[in-house]
Formats: structure tokens, sequence, C-alpha cells
């Protein structure tokens, strides 16, 4: 039977070889294909709006009749064509334009019936939509899937117009709906409330109404969060019957790391090392994410780590995603180790980045492979094939999301199942993260060290910037450092931004002359990179102009202040990242922002920055702004292939499906099952990358 949805959509009547062309260029090849290609949103047509009742300022679907067309160039703007036409119902009349498309002219015969949707402005006493989206009713009474109803609206492949596309899909749900299997089985289905899947694509397409489309949703976003979680599940079953190292996580280089810090660590800080620890000493491979906001102390977390696994003589490799933070790193945990000879002297630390030149990289080859460095502090270099291990204990990922998916998974297979710690301080909720991330255990340290004061924000438009850069004279002035972000390095004449380079001459010479100023951006080569970090380190700059090379990780607690340019061009989890360069001493800290925002969504990433100080916060505002797929990015490896659900609405509903998923797992691991075996086939369609996952049982 499921063979019938694999056949190409030109079984269907109405497509030939030049719209199959068409489609496939979408992604549409087989009925299952177009079956599962759901609407981008619909349209309430049981119910239209008058002419006369139209609302300025919002957007409303209309039917009316052509009564007049015209075309003329705009002169002064170009030689701009407008295509002006004027509709009209028993209630009123209203004009619509298009511009540069003559070609649309042809559709607007006098006397033709069209649906229009789209924005009502008022120019005068003139009522207007400017090129709205349009369709052609052909009869008034026997089109019923595309009037006197909620209709769908698709994203279009090029060439098929709406009224196409509902017409296929309609042949498509006719002949093939009752051909779809359903993954779900019906306990499960009526465990959680959930339509029988003919019902939800039936539903999903051609609603009733709004009730039935909203179950109809669930129901398909629950079917892919459960197929989205059963690798999940399986790896984490996996994971539990495989052998790793049991690392010594008690001992001496541990307890002498600890002691010699010139800090207390926070509870927080402490738990989380009990759950490493707890997790290390066992017998398999950790799988471990590590949460916390930025400045909450990971690095001293992840070090202690790096000892457990090193005090039982194996080696730990720790990856940042940039030269200046791994630099960062190594320097820190150096002298962190010089407290106490027992650490200078027992643990060899190295440091490999791709600037080092060829020589000394080749040392450092040898010194892995050899077992003389027992911890090596890198970037990706350490990826490269010539880099191989005697003894790969532990892998500490640094900023996990600054690498792709692929990358993570290079580094731990440099060993036999080493353990693994991956490090983020772009949060999400934790019940989130426990679901996304479902084969990973998660620790979060949930406080910042004491003493830490929130950030102040403040957002300053363009016109205000001298306010500002006032406060950064004033912490200048008051020996604390300044940094100042720029989002590029040259001007953009055409985007009207200005660039680091430029913006540091005019600083140096202007405002900011009895200071000395730095300058650093990506395409300084590494030495200088070096040369300005060090010299800011050691006060002997005070104000440091900069690129986003800053972003992550950087840790200097004597700035105090952050002005960051043209602030609305960045994301919202990079702006808390930038900020978190700031606040991490005792003093008070200043994060101001100047921005032009325009669009309404980079004015709630302004105000969001200003009210939450917090990164959980913030990362919940974000993903609510952008949506997950955004958020999370192409690198985060499934989420951008959910094409239904949402995890950030849905939550619920996705740790249902993940219950499901495990008990599921738990119960036929094989897929032996007969309804299971369904999952299985369409889980190996879906992510032919798990086959080994799913077929060694
Ligand atoms: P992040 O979590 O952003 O990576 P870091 O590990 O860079 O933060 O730590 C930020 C700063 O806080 C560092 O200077 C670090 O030495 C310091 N720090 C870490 N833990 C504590 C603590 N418990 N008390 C005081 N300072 C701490
Ligand atoms: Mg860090």
């Amino acid at each position: 039977m499921e063979k019938l949805l694999t056949r190409p959509i030109q079984y269907l009547k109405g497509i030939g070889p030049r719209r199959a062309k068409s489609f496939d260029q979408a992604g549409i090849h087989t009925i299952e294909d177009l079956l599962y290609y759901f609407p981008r949103r619909y349209e309430d047509r049981t119910s239209l709006k008058r002419i006369s009742e139209l609302i300025e300022g919002q957007v409303q679907t209309i039917k009316a009749e052509v009564m007049a067309q015209g075309q003329r160039r705009a002169f002064r703007r170009g030689g701009l064509n407008i295509i002006e036409v004027v509709v009209a119902d028993e209630s009123g009349k209203i004009f619509c334009v298009w511009f540069n498309q003559p070609y649309l002219a042809q559709y607007f015969k006098v006397g033709t019936q069209l649906i229009l949707y789209g924005k009502v402005e008022r120019y005068g006493n003139r009522l207007q939509m400017s090129a709205p989206e349009f369709e052609i009713i052909l009869d008034n009474n026997g089109d019923s899937l595309n009037t006197g109803r909620i209709v769908p609206v698709y994203s279009l492949p090029s060439l098929i117009s709406q009224r196409v596309m509902r017409q296929v899909i309609k042949r498509a749900l006719d002949e093939y709906v009752t051909s779809v299997n359903d993954l779900l089985p019906y306990d499960l289905r009526m465990r959680h409330n959930l339509l029988n899947v003919a019902k939800s694509l039936i539903n999903i397409h051609f609603p009733e109404n709004y009730e039935a489309q909203k179950q109809a949703y669930e129901r398909l976003s629950f079917e892919e969060f459960f197929l989205f979680q059963i690798p999940l599940a399986l790896r984490k079953l996996k994971k539990k019957e495989k052998a790793g190292i049991a690392h010594k996580a008690e001992g001496r280089l541990l307890d002498k790391f600890i002691s010699t810090l010139t800090f207390t660590l926070t509870n927080s800080q402490q738990k989380v090392i009990n759950e490493i620890k707890a997790d290390m000493a066992l017998p398999r491979p950790m799988q471990r994410l590590l949460q916390g906001d930025v400045g909450s102390g990971k690095t001293v977390v992840a070090t202690a780590a790096c000892l457990m696994c090193i005090q039982g003589r194996y080696q730990a490799a720790f990856m940042a995603p940039t030269e200046i933070l791994a630099k960062q790193h190594y320097n820190k945990i150096s002298s962190e180790f010089i407290a106490h000879s027992s650490l200078t002297k027992q643990v060899k630390i190295g440091l490999l980045t791709g600037s080092l030149d060829k020589k000394k990289k080749e040392k450092i080859y040898r010194q892995i492979k050899e077992g003389e460095i027992d911890l090596i502090i890198g970037t990706h270099a350490l990826l490269t094939e010539t880099v191989e291990f005697k003894k790969l204990g532990l892998v500490v990922i640094d900023e996990q999301h600054k690498f792709g998916v692929g990358q993570r998974a290079l580094l731990p297979q440099k060993g036999v199942t080493p353990d693994v710690l991956i490090m983020t301080a772009t949060p999400i909720p934790r019940t989130l993260a426990i679901t996304l991330y479902g084969d990973l255990d998660v620790s979060v340290i949930t406080e910042l060290p004491p003493g830490r004061l929130p950030v102040r924000t403040l957002d300053f438009s363009q016109g205000q910037a001298t306010k500002a850069y006032e406060i950064a004279l004033k912490e200048l002035a008051e020996g604390s450092q300044v940094y100042i972000i720029y989002p590029v390095i040259e001007e953009s004449f055409a985007l009207d931004i200005a660039g680091a380079k430029k913006m540091y001459g005019q600083l140096k010479q202007g405002l900011f002359k009895e200071y000395r100023l730095g300058l650093i951006h990506g395409r300084l080569k590494e030495e200088e990179q070096d040369e300005v970090m060090r010299k800011f380190k050691e006060k002997k700059v005070d104000l440091l102009v900069a690129t986003t090379v800053l972003e992550v990780g950087i840790d200097i607690p004597n700035a105090t202040c952050m002005i960051i340019e043209h602030a609305e061009r960045f994301g919202l989890s990079q702006l808390h990242q930038l900020r978190g360069r700031v606040g991490r001493g005792t003093k008070d800290s200043f994060c101001l922002l100047i921005s032009s925002a325009k669009t309404q969504e980079a004015k709630e990433r302004m105000e969001a920055m200003v009210k939450y100080s917090d990164g959980f916060h913030i990362a919940e505002e974000d993903l609510k702004i952008r949506g997950p797929g955004e958020f999370f990015g192409s690198r985060q490896h499934g989420l951008t292939e959910l094409r239904v659900g949402n995890p950030f609405t849905q939550m619920q509903l996705l740790r249902n499906a993940r219950d499901e998923a495990i008990k599921l797992v738990n119960l036929d691991g094989r897929f032996i099952q007969r309804q299971n075996m369904l999952i299985k086939e369409k889980l190996l369609q879906r992510f032919p990358e798990y086959e080994t996952l799913m077929l060694v049982g």
C-alpha cells in the first residue's frame, strides 16, 4: 500500500512534465511530499469583509470585481511602471496598485472576480491596497476549494498558482489519503487525544473550521517530534550499554587545584562538578551539556573535569572556537596551575592553534601522540587528521554553538569512547534542553560568582550617542577600561554604517585623545591580535575598538563599559554574549547600545536587552522573536528539519512525544513489532544517518 505514496506526482491528473518540473524544484517529488507540503497560512473566506467595512492599517481579504484598470509610468521614480486597478463590491470601491509587474495587467480584465489580500491604506479619500496577493475566481458558485471556506495559502513553486496548488493537493488527498499508514499506534493516539493521520492531513489542508485545523496541526507536530526523539532516545539507550572509561575522578590533582584557587567555588559550580565527577567515574562514556550564563565560571568547572581525567593518566582536549579564546584559556589555566607545584610538575599543558608555524605544530603533534602533553588546548586545529592522541580520555568543547555538529563529533573520534563535556552560554530553558538534546545529560550553573552586579544596559538613539560616550569617558577617568564594538571592519556607505578601522582613527584623534586606544578585528595578523589583547589585559591600552572577534569568552574584569554601535545589526543572543565581556569584576558596569532600530523586531531586541540581564530570559525572548529555526540556526542538527512543530510553543506536546519515544525504544528497540517496523522505515527514510544506530540491535 505504502508504495503508492512514493509515486512521482505526475500520476496525478493535471500534472504534466512542465508542472512536475516546477514541483521538483520546490522539493516536491512524490505524492507523499505533496501531502506533507503544508499551507503557509489560511484565509477565512467563509465571511469576507465588505469594502465599506475595511479597517485602515490592517491586512484583510475582500472579494470584488474589476471596474477599470490603467497603467502609467512614474517618471520621478525612475520610470517605475504602475498598474492601477479599481475594484468594487456592492458596498464600495478600492484601488489596487502593483509596481513594475506590467505582465499582471492581463489578469485584470473588467468584470473579473478577484479575491484580494493585503494591507489597506488611505491616501486622501482614496482607499488602496499596495501589491495585494490576488486570485481570480472563475465560477462564483462552483468553486468550492477557493471560496466560501477556510482556504489554504501555500508558498508556491514557480509557475504554479494557488488555485492549481489547491486543486492538485485536493486530488492527492482524494486519491491517496487512505493509503497513508498511521505511524502513531491507536493506543498512543488515544492516550494523547490525537487525530488519525488521514483526518489530520485533510484538515491541515482544507480545515472544516479552525478547531479542526488546530487538532490536525497538533497531531502532525506530535508525529514529527516523536520521530525526531526516537534516534535521541536510542542513542541514550545505546550509550548506557556502551563501555567507556571509568575515570579516577577523585584524586590529588583535583583537590590541589580547587584548594589553590583564589576564590571559593559557588554552590552551583560545586554541584555541577559533583555531577561531572559521578558521571566520569562510571564506566560509560559521559555526554554532558554544561549550561551557564556568561561569566558564571564554566572554565574552572571544565578545568576540574580535565584534572579528573588526567589524574588517572589519560589525556584531555579542550577546544575553543577562536584563537584569542584558546590562548586565554591556556594562559589562565597555566597561571592557575602555577600556584601549586604538583600541578605544574604533573600536568603538561599544550596549545595548538592554526597560526603556529609548521615546526611548532609538528612538535605539538608529536607530544600529543606520545602522551607527553596531558592537557591540549586549541581551536579547530585540533581536528586536523595529523592530531593523534596516545590516550584521549576527555573532550571539552567550549562555546559549542560556534561549532557545526559535524565538527563537534570529530574530536571524540580521536579516542576510544572518551567522555565529552560540551559548554554553552546561549542557554535554553532546561526542559527544552532535555528534550532537544535528548541524548545528553544536562548540568546547569544557576548562579553567578558573588559580588557581581547586573550590567546596566541603556539604549541610545544615534542622536544621543554623545551621552553614551560621556559615560565611557567617566569610566576611563576612574581607571576602568572600555570596549567599543562595531559590526564591521570597514565602513559601508551603502548601509550607512561606521566601521571599526576608520572610527578607531577618529576616536583616537578626537574624543578619546587623552587615552591609549587599541584596535582588534579578524583581519589583523595573529601576532598583532595577540599583542593588542596582551596590552589590554596588562592595562597598557585603555580603550579597545573591536568587532565581534570579542564575542565569546574574553575575560578581563577591569573592563567595565562596552559601547555597541549599530546594535540593531546584532542578534539578541549575540548582544548578550557581547555584554558578557563586562560585569566580570565587582565594579558597576555598563552596556550602552547605540541603535537605530527600524523594524519592530529590532526594537523588541533592544527592549529585551534593557529589560533582562539573565541569559535564560534572553534566550527565551530570542526564541520568541525569531522562532526555533532561526534561533538554533542551521548548525544545530535536527531542529531545522522540523517542518511543522515548534518546540517553543508546543513544549508540552514535545515532552509527551519524548516520553512516548523513550517508551517505544525501551520496549522494542529493534523495531520488531509490526507497527514499529513502519516507524523504522520512516526513520531510515528521514534520517538515513542513523542507519547504524537502528540496525545494530
Ligand atoms: P564563563 O562561564 O563565561 O566561561 P569564565 O569561566 O570565563 O566564565 O569565568 C568568569 C570569571 O569569573 C573568571 O575571571 C573566573 O576566574 C571568575 N570566577 C569563576 N568562578 C568564580 C567564583 N566562584 N568566584 C569568583 N570568581 C570566579
Ligand atoms: Mg567561557
